[in-house]
């Protein structure tokens, strides 16, 4: 089956008893059942059920369910929120002692996880590139985890996922790849090696702009090693559910960062229109690139999708000649790019990505505004960069109002 059609197909067939077409809610708190001995049997995992709505919920099974298949993997959770996936997915692997290796210029806010993480005695070190041989030198016996987005957001590199797993595996260490920018669409990173997948489905996936939302889906194929990992020691009877059952067991029941049934439903049926909604995006912002490339009062334009890019033939080989829907530009000076953003009629300047609607931002005065200068060159940060992140309009009107908006800085 091609992707399209399991995308609307795939996983959708607990939709419940009444033959709904749509994915029921199940807005409750709690399930009863009839005997203390069934409650008993589910609680202590002898039998599959529902209990309460922080632990599982059906409405966001179903969810797990669909993006579990449509990623390759093994199993899945979701998550409140981008945020919630991540730290929990990383705090699932990683104790006090151990070191992360992380591509450097990812999103503002795992960068700031990770970097508070130090209060609990972990580590992370970001190699300027994200290749097997800088990560290489940044080994050390404490390494536990490597840690890549698919298209660096802002950053805009795009890593090699399938040299990145096999140098993560013959270390030991698990591959997690937040494939947020470029959803299932245009990659299953489990297909290239990956271990753990994450999204923030607060952007593409839900695609409307309507809810919070994350989640995890592991490909259940890493092999967690005693010694290395002692934490899943008590898990490793659940085989290739080993990673998840921990991390329900612990991660998403004691920190209780779930996804509300509501936000599932809104996310899984925005998730329906993913394929067209990604071929238009890709459309448009590889237009979008190649007209701002030719506009004198840009200066630099960075896009995976554009042949010069450094990482073109490596986002070519893995997207499937998709290149996502961020592109970045450099104008010149801090005030000529708040001017740029100002003079934008309807383009929106919001922090998000992955809208129905066209966005810029600001990156150096907002998302990265407390980090050093430092910190924002390693991370692809200048003054004068605006961020874009395109959107469904008709690509004639996106390009004009960037037109008009650029005329009069
Ligand atoms: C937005 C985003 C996140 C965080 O997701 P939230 O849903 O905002 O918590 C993580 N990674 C990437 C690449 C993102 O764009």
């Amino acid at each position: 089956m091609k992707f399209a059609t399991k995308l609307l197909h795939a996983g959708t067939a607990g939709y419940g008893e009444y033959g709904s077409t749509t994915l029921p809610i199940c807005q409750t708190t709690a399930f009863k059942h009839d005997t203390a001995e069934e409650m008993e049997a589910i609680f202590t995992g002898e039998k599959a059920g529902f209990v309460y709505s922080r632990v599982n919920n059906p409405t966001v099974s179903a969810f797990e369910r669909r993006l579990a298949e449509l990623e390759e993997g093994k199993s899945a959770a979701a998550c409140s929120s981008g945020m919630a996936a991540i730290s929990l997915a990383v705090l699932n692997i990683v104790k006090s002692g151990d070191e992360i290796i992380s591509g450097s210029g990812i999103f503002g806010g795992t960068y700031s996880f990770f970097g508070g993480l130090y209060r609990y005695g972990i580590k992370t070190v970001y190699p300027r590139h994200s290749t097997a041989e800088c990560f290489e030198k940044y080994i050390t016996d404490k390494t536990r985890l490597i840690f890549i987005e698919a298209i660096g957001n802002p950053k805009l590199d795009v890593p090699d996922i399938v040299q990145i797993a096999a140098f993560a595996h013959k270390y030991g260490l698990p591959l997690m790849v937040d494939s947020t920018s470029v959803t299932p669409y245009l990659m299953q990173a489990i297909n290239y090696g990956a271990d753990i997948v994450i999204h923030s489905t607060s952007k593409f996936i839900n695609g409307g702009g309507n809810s919070i939302g994350g989640i995890i889906i592991d490909s259940g194929r890493f092999v967690w090693e005693r010694e290395k990992y002692p934490l899943f020691k008590n898990f490793s009877k659940f085989g290739s559910f080993c990673y998840m059952a921990k991390l329900r067991a612990e991660q998403l029941k004691d920190y209780g960062s779930c996804m509300a049934p509501l936000n599932a439903y809104l996310t899984n049926t925005g998730l329906d229109t993913l394929a067209v909604r990604m071929d238009r995006i890709c459309d448009n912002a590889n237009k979008l690139a190649r007209y701002l490339k030719i506009c004198d009062k840009v200066q630099n334009v960075n896009y995976p999708g554009l042949t010069d890019h450094p990482d073109y033939e490596t986002a070519k080989k893995q997207f499937g000649g998709r290149y996502g829907a961020i592109l970045t530009i450099r104008v010149g000076t801090k005030e000529k790019a708040f001017s740029f953003i100002n003079n934008l009629k309807y383009v929106f300047n919001a922090a998000n990505i992955g809208d129905s609607k066209t966005l810029v931002i600001h990156p150096a005065s907002t998302i990265y505004a407390a980090d050093s200068d430092e910190q924002k060159v390693a991370a692809g940060i200048y003054d004068d960069l605006v961020r874009i992140c395109v959107g469904l309009e008709d690509i004639d009107d996106i390009q004009a109002d960037f037109g008009q908006a650029l005329n009069k800085i």
